[in-house]
């Protein structure tokens, strides 16, 4: 049987209550992983994974949950920056305050998340980072100046850890889904969700579990040893 290394592996996803991170933490139980997933509202129903409530915006929040993943569940391996907002606008509708949720969760938040786990991974001298991008950081999208940003930013800050990790035999990816089935599309009108899917080759949205495939092949420590600094792209075609 080909195993993809990550059992009794700890690995820790934030926003995993819902959405594409339930479902990065749903593979990650099924191939034998130790998941931590946070949350800021209310915890997964039925998740065997250890939750914790801790807002990615909140760095104290962020350590206490890095320490308590650590005492209740031993070192972590992994760590998947998932949690993520829209607040969509045209540019100069766009409200500061929207302009700073989103970056206060998007790209503070990944800081927030890895900055407590890093150095002991660098210590242990193994682990894997994924940041969730986005097809809107690398594209662009009408309406998400603010979120396109995060989702660019999440992109350089993936590569520059990745150059600084290798020597500790950490690796940093992202994986920059389309557009998925989750809450965040469903809040999209139904006329320009028929548009979008006009515009995408495989003529349909993505699937949840198919983005936490990706991300499962991008933690494995057998799968993608080589792999580091690389963006994976998760979208039907959906390129330019
Ligand atoms: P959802 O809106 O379905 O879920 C968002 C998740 O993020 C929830 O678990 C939510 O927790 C959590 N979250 C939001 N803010 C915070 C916070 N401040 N602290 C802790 N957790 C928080 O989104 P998706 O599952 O669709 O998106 C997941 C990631 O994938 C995001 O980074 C998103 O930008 C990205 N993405 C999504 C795409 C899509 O088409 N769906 C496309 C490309 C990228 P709670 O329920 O407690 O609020």
């Amino acid at each position: 049987m080909v195993s993809l290394g990550l059992e009794g592996k700890v690995i820790v996803v934030t926003g995993g209550n819902r959405g594409i991170g339930a479902a990065i933490v749903s593979k990650l139980l099924e191939l034998g992983a130790k998941v931590a997933y946070t949350y800021r509202s209310s915890p997964a129903p039925d998740s065997s994974a250890l939750g914790i409530q801790a807002d990615v915006t909140d760095p104290v929040a962020m350590e206490k949950m890095a320490a308590q993943v650590e005492a209740e569940l031993g070192p972590v391996y992994g760590v998947v920056a998932n949690a993520g907002i829209n607040r969509d606008n045209f540019y100069p509708k766009l409200t500061t305050d929207d302009w700073d949720a989103v970056i206060d969760t998007n790209l503070k938040g990944i800081n927030n998340t890895l900055k407590p786990l890093i150095p002991k991974m660098y210590e242990r001298k193994e682990g894997a980072v994924v940041c969730i991008s986005s097809i809107s950081g690398d594209r662009g999208n009408i309406g998400q100046t603010n979120y396109a940003a995060t989702k660019a930013a999440a992109i350089g800050f993936t590569k520059s850890l990745a150059l600084e990790a290798a020597r500790y035999g950490v690796r940093a990816n992202a994986v920059a889904p389309g557009f998925i089935e989750t809450d965040m599309v469903k809040a999209i009108p139904d006329k320009v969700k028929e548009r979008i899917i006009a515009e995408i080759p495989a003529r349909r949205f993505g699937q949840p579990e198919e983005v936490a495939w990706a991300v499962a092949f991008l933690l494995s420590p057998t799968a993608s040893s080589y792999i580091t600094g690389e963006v994976l792209r998760v979208n039907g075609a959906h390129h330019t």
